[in-house]
């Protein structure tokens, strides 16, 4: 496997931190807890999707495309950073945005929706909750392409082989950070939803034989759809990059207890999270993602599901911008 083989650009600047969380480690009481701060990549706002357009819009540039074109939840932290490298390289760009929740975008809405305008987007069409995202988007293409553009599609969460390229590097990136600072990680945890992230990073510890074991936070599907959906995109994945490792099913695990009741839909263990982090760190997490994955990774320190001196790795994805859409939930 040789990335420097595929059309990439660059979107941030060294590694991104990896940082031990002494405060919390104290106040929980269990493991050793480390974060990866994925929140400080590149463009506006950082977090994961910037890893994933690095590879993503390479190819688009590669393919001689001049429009971006892509989808979303109404405050999707991708259809941003999208947006926000779509400006940095003077392309158009359209979002196809879902109402999961029914009424739910409102153009002067706070957190991305706020930024979606302040960006500059040159198009969006808000569609149903349950659309087939890829025809709405290609239906948004056809109508581009009679008007002279050639608009490149980037699937929900730029969650196909080429994005989640940009965790296979990110998985080098980090045993590279690891074996320097010669900290013997335990357990990886990420969160898992389009699940470009988790496949990404598996393919990366895998492909080098690293056996970390990663578990991976549902923030939407049950444990065995995610499941089935990371280990297609695993396969996917390593097919593209020519992997010669067999990856096995078993890499592939998820917990689906932290959901609540639907995606975005918030949770008090999330906003417990949330002000945790805030208080104790300093770090800023998000209601939709890490604000879950926090929760749930919380949930297993408590219920002992990692023993003490045992050191776990939390990635973390970005997605703050978004909690100033939910400021009513912290007064
Ligand atoms: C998209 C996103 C995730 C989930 O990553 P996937 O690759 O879609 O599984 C996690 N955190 C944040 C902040 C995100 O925007």
């Amino acid at each position: 496997m040789n990335l420097a083989k595929l059309p990439r650009r660059k979107y941030s600047y060294g590694p991104t931190p990896i940082e031990y969380l002494k405060n919390l480690t104290e106040h929980l009481g269990g493991p050793e807890i480390y974060i990866k701060r994925d929140d400080l990549l590149g463009l506006t706002g950082g977090g994961n999707k910037t890893r994933k357009l690095e590879f993503l819009v390479a190819d688009a540039l590669a393919k001689g495309a001049d429009t971006l074109l892509t989808c979303g939840a109404v405050q999707s932290n991708h259809c941003r950073l999208t947006l926000s490298a779509a400006r940095k390289e003077q392309l158009d760009c359209h979002l196809v945005l879902e109402e999961r929740v029914p009424n739910s975008y409102h153009r002067n809405s706070n957190g991305n929706n706020f930024l979606f305008n302040l960006l500059g987007t040159d198009g969006i069409t808000v569609v149903p909750g349950g659309s087939n995202m890829l025809e709405e988007m290609e239906k948004v293409a056809e109508k581009l392409r009679s008007e002279g553009k050639k608009p490149y599609i980037i699937p929900g969460g730029g969650s196909n082989e080429i994005g989640a390229t940009g965790y296979v590097a990110c998985a080098q990136e980090m045993m590279m950070q690891l074996f320097d600072q010669s900290l013997d990680i335990d357990c990886i945890v990420t969160p898992s939803g389009s699940a470009g992230t988790h496949a990404g990073l598996t393919v990366g510890m895998r492909a080098s034989n690293n056996p970390i074991p990663i578990i991976g936070i549902s923030v939407n599907k049950d444990k065995e759809t995610q499941e089935g959906n990371v280990y297609k995109l695993i396969q996917k994945t390593a097919d593209f990059l020519n992997v010669e490792n067999a990856i096995d099913k078993s890499a592939v695990n998820v917990y689906d207890d932290y959901v609540g009741p639907g995606y975005s839909l918030p949770t008090e263990k999330m906003t417990e999270a949330i002000e945790m982090l805030a208080q104790h760190e300093g770090i800023l997490l998000d209601p939709v993602y890490t604000g879950k994955v926090m929760a749930g990774f919380i949930d297993l320190v408590r219920t002992g599901y990692f023993s003490k001196g045992q050191k776990v790795l939390f990635l973390h994805t970005g997605g703050s911008p978004a909690l100033y859409d939910y400021t009513s939930l912290f007064q």
